[in-house]
């Protein structure tokens, strides 16, 4: 991808997920590794958000995490990483990782991962980015997002299809910074939806 140095990804904080999203984590650490992306991330060092820094650190690679003051203790802030960032409220978190960052990687993850995700599908709704993301849908754990619930919501007209345009889908992890570079190129251009 043409400068992008740094991606962020949103995952889970779990650590009760099956074995298939632990090794989707491990994968996506190293390829960012192997092309000297920085990963920036929520600074936890459990579930699959521990694992993909862990891989990342392994693999010579380099690892920026954002966590708030309260949630150091309460999700283990991770103290084996390049650098930690400690801000003092979830808003602040968000806002660094996404200043920090490039383009986006979404891997299987719960309700703060729909969070993230969701509000940089609102900064792009109102003009505030023009950064490209991709979901890693591993075994199809983000269909009923992608194939259902988003579809539905341009149907009905809730959504325009063009607010959606800088997100993408993968299989695998191999297919991710390709996906990355060709909508990196498609941004388009701004509109307001309320026009
Ligand atoms: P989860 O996908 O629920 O395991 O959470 C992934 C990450 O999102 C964790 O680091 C959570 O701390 C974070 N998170 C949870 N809720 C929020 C929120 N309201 N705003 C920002 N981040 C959140």
């Amino acid at each position: 991808m043409k400068n992008v140095k740094s991606i962020c990804v949103y995952c889970g904080s779990s650590a009760k997920t099956p074995e298939k999203y632990k090794d989707a984590a491990v994968a996506v650490g190293k390829l960012l590794a192997k092309h000297k992306i920085r990963l920036v991330y929520g600074g936890g060092s459990s579930g699959t958000m521990g694992i993909i820094a862990d891989a990342v650190m392994a693999a010579g690679g380099e690892v920026c995490g954002v966590i708030t003051d309260f949630l150091y203790d309460a999700e283990g802030g991770h103290t084996g990483i390049t650098s930690l960032l400690v801000v003092p409220s979830m808003h602040e978190r968000k806002m660094k990782m996404f200043d920090e960052s490039d383009a986006f990687i979404i891997l299987p993850g719960g309700l703060g991962t729909l969070d993230e995700t969701f509000e940089l599908m609102t900064w792009r709704q109102i003009g505030m980015h023009k950064k490209p993301a991709v979901f890693l849908n591993v075994d199809g754990y983000w269909d009923p997002l992608l194939k259902a619930l988003l579809p539905s919501m341009v149907q009905d007209g809730f959504v325009r299809a063009e607010d959606l345009s800088l997100f993408s889908a993968v299989d695998i992890p191999e297919e991710i910074l390709a996906a990355l570079s060709e909508k990196q190129a498609d941004v388009g251009s701004f509109s307001s939806k309320w026009a």
